[in-house]
């Protein structure tokens, strides 16, 4: 079973890589084909021209921040097994599971209990590489507006969050794997995926509301972008403005939320510092996720991933706890106290996976650049919303570690792709957005 697994997943690595190695020849391809039949716009000096458009301290800046963020996945990987290796080590698992035991002989409470002892310690644990992730280094780069204080009080909430999420997780979770034994990994990924949904489903009521204030945007911005909801199809009665700068700097827009939920969002930021025909095509980028079915799409993905993931876990549970389960006092896979193991082999499995599940989101994300460039056509608009972008992105990386690094199409993606439109629709181009400055909010 393990063997036929891993097949799968190098084939899915391969099919991804063959993928996005066709998307770049199209590219190419596509730009020989524009220069031919418009000679009057070339592609690449258009795409040269609004790079330059950024500094060389600048890119120089965001590459430093973009590129310490791949250390900083293998950091978060090893520091989190080491503390679940002393967790297990010590016998500290063990004894937070006798004591959940002597508490209540109630079973789902017992678990919960131990995954509220569990989240707390392990977050103490790994509070100190947190703080330098999450506030110096965001700090360093000018990408954090919050004090100490306002940055820790969103840390506990966010804690809190976790410990509630994760309980309605790992309660039903684990009753599976006692129910089923060995054979728990289908439906446990099954329920994993209901879970994503029920979070998706639930988040943009109430769990961002915690972070941030969502209020309605009033019309002057707010008609033109119903007006492209209206013409794509989409229902939305309104738009929603979200105060980020409280956090940092960054531009962004969102749809969130699930079924019912569904709903657009843009930042404050993104308001402050855009134009309309930036916020325009921004949000025609929004509505290709809402149009393409991003959302549903994004869980059967992300529900193969978990079930290879599962599989793999279950072998690795079995593995380690027929070598050292006496060690550390855990009785089996139905043992809550199994949780730090299962940790261990989890994230290793995601750590392994991450150019698979960046190249998920990446190719979702490009079909959402296609979609806006076609539905708020202000190819110039997206390139400058491009660059903003790259105040916390690489913009110019090397095509391999594209694949494997990038969550959303670098920079210089995203605006040869704007640019390649605008060769075929050069009744588009606007001259005032060309000749618009990039502004650093750093
Ligand atoms: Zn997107």
């Amino acid at each position: 079973m393990f063997r036929a697994t891993w097949m799968i997943a190098a084939a899915f690595l391969l099919l991804t890589a063959l993928t996005s190695a066709q998307t770049s020849s199209t590219t190419a391809s596509s730009m020989a084909s524009a220069a031919v039949s418009a000679p009057a716009f070339d592609v690449n000096t258009a795409v040269e021209t609004y790079l330059a458009k950024m500094s060389p301290a600048q890119q120089a800046r965001s590459t430093a921040y973009f590129e310490g963020g791949y250390w900083l996945t293998l950091w978060d990987f090893l520091a989190s097994a080491v503390v679940m290796w002393l967790l297990l080590q010590f016998g500290w698992s063990a004894r937070m599971r006798n004591l959940s035991e002597r508490i209540t002989r109630f079973r789902p409470l017992q678990t919960a209990l131990y995954w509220v002892q569990f989240i707390l310690v392990t977050s103490i644990l790994t509070f100190p590489l947190t703080i330098y992730e999450g506030y110096f280094r965001e700090h360093k780069y000018g990408l954090l507006n919050q004090t100490f204080g306002a940055w820790m009080k969103d840390q506990v909430v966010g804690l809190a969050v976790t410990v509630v999420l994760g309980a309605i997780l790992v309660v039903p979770l684990f009753g599976l794997v006692r129910k089923l034994g060995r054979s728990w990994w289908v439906a446990g990924a099954v329920l994993m995926i209901a879970f994503l949904a029920f979070v998706s489903l639930i988040a943009p009521v109430y769990i961002f509301p915690l972070f941030n204030t969502y209020t309605k945007l009033d019309a002057t911005v707010r008609d033109p972008i119903l007006s492209m909801a209206r013409a794509n199809g989409i229902p939305a009665k309104d738009v929603y403005e979200f105060d980020a700068s409280r956090q940092s700097n960054r531009v962004s827009a969102n749809v969130s939320g699930f079924a019912q939920t569904l709903r657009i969002s843009l930042n404050d930021n993104l308001l402050k510092r855009c134009t309309l025909p930036e916020i325009e095509t921004t949000m025609g980028h929004e509505m290709g996720h809402y149009v393409l079915n991003h959302a549903y799409k994004g869980v059967v993905m992300m529900g193969v991933v978990m079930v290879i993931g599962f599989d793999f876990v279950n072998w690795g549970i079995s593995f380690a706890l027929a070598r050292w389960g006496q060690r550390w006092g855990v009785q089996g896979i139905g043992d809550v106290a199994v949780l730090p193991l299962a940790v261990i082999v989890f994230s290793g499995y995601f750590f392994l996976m991450t150019p698979v599940n960046n190249t998920i989101t990446r190719t979702m994300e490009y079909e959402a650049d296609m979609y806006g460039l076609n539905s708020a056509r202000q190819p110039d608009g997206e390139a400058n919303v491009d660059l903003l972008l790259g105040e916390y992105r690489k913009m110019d990386p090397g095509w391999m570690e594209e694949l494997i690094f990038f969550d959303h199409p670098s920079g210089r993606t995203r605006i040869t792709a704007a640019m390649r439109w605008k060769a075929e629709h050069p009744e588009t181009a606007s001259p005032a957005e060309m000749a618009r400055p990039f502004q650093s909010a750093q």
